[in-house]
């Protein structure tokens, strides 16, 4: 039986003295990270957590995230992570849907877990820089709770394709199978790794590829609790950080700050996931910086894993080929596959793909039909198996009747010398139903106007596709892990 704290277990026993987790004034071993984790593990069960039991983690990328999340799998009970960004309202829905005995909440969240927390009668427990060192002296649980591979590790609250956000059920194999891909496939990772940790650890991409896969195999996993480029370089020169895990707005940014900030030479492989990874910025990366970029793509509900492209098997532009143990398809509407080429609806099936929605059967019968899994995200696949992303099904813009894809568009944008950032988005048009908008930031000391962005993309798409309204941005609003957010732009008032 294996699950994600008998992982940690394996890798003390052979790497006890190694670095498990690094932060800018901390670092703990391997040893050093079991031992605070039975001391969560003991706390936890003589507040009588029972195996199975849900604990909310509002904590961010520091030490503390690591202990928590491995401490409360040691003890039998299932993590679930939210961003410590959130508000009251958000915290009520995630303790209360997943019905949480107790949440864990870093210092700068207090405020708003404990109100979340109090209107659903959850216990909320304030988690501090200086608690780590209550850890040491608190009563050791140094079991780890039975709990089969089959059972559920955490739940993920996503949005997933439609409103309010549900709880992806993911198990100890779901998560166990896609770190140890990760490791294996994609890295080829050793304990002599050293992996950026910059990615959200509350989010499916940091959680597995990053944390769980690093203790997979006895890597040492770096973590910076807010992205910046600049100090993102400076880390990996400290740290002679060898993977970088990041989605395209971070790649993006390092760019930008230049390649004469650190240095990278320690950089052996980089990972881009969670959004289309222009073909720019690929490129400009590995000019740059000298490694190579490999996408990939998932969901929180797979785990996140679902295809990427390896080092010895890529194709630039694609999301790459199905990882081991998962098979990927393109169907229609009614869930057959469409020809080589045709645009369809990407489905998944595999040990990557979450146990449902918890609590929610109509919603997971939606989701998984036949055992496949409906990802709600467009796309084609070529001759040799490569799957190329389209689009997102809900952002596709039907303009006059004629499907627009606005990545397609963006990616036209990209390559004009002046652009940053773009988002294409359709506005609402009285007759076409809807036109095809692009809002863009621009890179510092270069000024296109929105009328030569317009142009520059009439000319090199079909007439229909070009966006008739562009304007400009200081910068595109973002998620939590830094993916732009395409229903936080702010539409000029003269298009709403
Ligand atoms: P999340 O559940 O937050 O990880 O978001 C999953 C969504 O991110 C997918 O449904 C895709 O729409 C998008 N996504 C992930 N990887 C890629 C990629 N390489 N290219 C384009 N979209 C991606």
């Amino acid at each position: 039986m294996t699950n994600l704290a008998t992982n940690l277990k394996d890798a003390v026993g052979q790497f006890a003295e190694r670095p498990a987790i690094r932060t800018e004034d901390n670092l703990l071993t391997y040893a050093e990270l079991d031992r605070l984790t039975t001391g969560v593990a003991g706390w936890l069960r003589a507040r009588g957590l029972e195996p199975g039991d849900r604990v909310g983690l509002m904590i961010p990328n520091v030490a503390a995230f690591p202990v928590f999340y491995y401490g409360v799998l040691r003890a039998g009970g299932i993590v679930v992570p939210m961003n410590p960004l959130l508000k009251a309202r958000e915290v009520e829905h995630c303790l209360g849907d997943s019905g949480a005995r107790l949440v864990l909440a870093w210092e700068t969240a207090t405020e708003e877990a404990a109100a979340g927390a109090k209107a659903v009668g959850t216990d909320c427990h304030v988690v501090t820089g200086a608690t780590l060192e209550d850890v040491a002296g608190w009563p050791v649980y140094a079991d780890v709770a039975a709990r089969d591979e089959e059972d559920t590790a955490v739940i993920l609250y996503t949005s997933g394709t439609t409103g309010t956000p549900k709880g992806a059920e993911l198990t100890h194999a779901n998560m166990r199978a896609n770190a140890s891909v990760t490791a294996s496939r994609l890295f080829a990772l050793t304990e002599d790794d050293v992996i950026m940790g910059c990615l959200p650890l509350f989010h499916s991409f940091g959680q597995t590829c990053a944390l769980n896969t690093a203790i997979l195999v006895g890597a040492s996993l770096t973590l910076l609790p807010r992205f910046d480029p600049t100090a993102a370089l400076k880390v990996i020169e400290r740290d002679r950080v060898t993977i970088f895990e990041g989605v395209p707005t971070m790649y993006v940014a390092l760019l930008q700050a230049g390649g004469g900030v650190a240095d990278t030479s320690s950089l052996r492989l980089c990972a881009s996931a969670g959004a289309a990874l222009p073909l720019e910025v690929l490129n400009g990366f590995a000019e740059t910086f000298g490694a190579m970029i490999l996408e990939g793509y998932g969901l929180s509900e797979t785990s996140p894993a679902a295809s990427f492209n390896f080092p010895e098997r890529a194709k630039p532009g694609s999301i790459g080929l199905p990882i081991d143990g998962v098979e990927m398809r393109v169907v229609d509407e009614a869930g057959d596959d469409v020809a080589a080429g045709e645009v369809g609806e990407i489905v998944i099936r595999g040990h990557n793909v979450m146990r449902g929605y918890w609590n929610r059967p109509e919603a997971t019968a939606e989701a998984i039909k036949g055992g496949w899994f409906y990802t709600g995200d467009m796309a084609r696949q070529d001759e040799d198996g490569f799957f190329f992303i389209v689009d997102r099904k809900k952002d596709l813009i039907i303009r006059g009747g004629f499907n627009v894809y606005p990545r397609e568009i963006e990616e036209v944008l990209y390559q004009h010398p002046g652009v940053l950032e773009a988002a294409v988005i359709g506005v609402g048009h009285p007759t076409l139903g809807e036109e095809v908008a692009a809002a863009v930031a621009l890179k510092p000391g270069t000024t296109p106007g929105p009328d030569e962005l317009r142009d520059y993309v009439k000319a090199r798409v079909a007439p229909y596709k070009y966006p008739r309204h562009v304007w400009l941005v200081p910068e595109l609003p973002k998620g939590p892990t830094g993916k732009v957010q395409k229903r936080d732009i702010v539409v000029p008032e003269d298009l709403q």
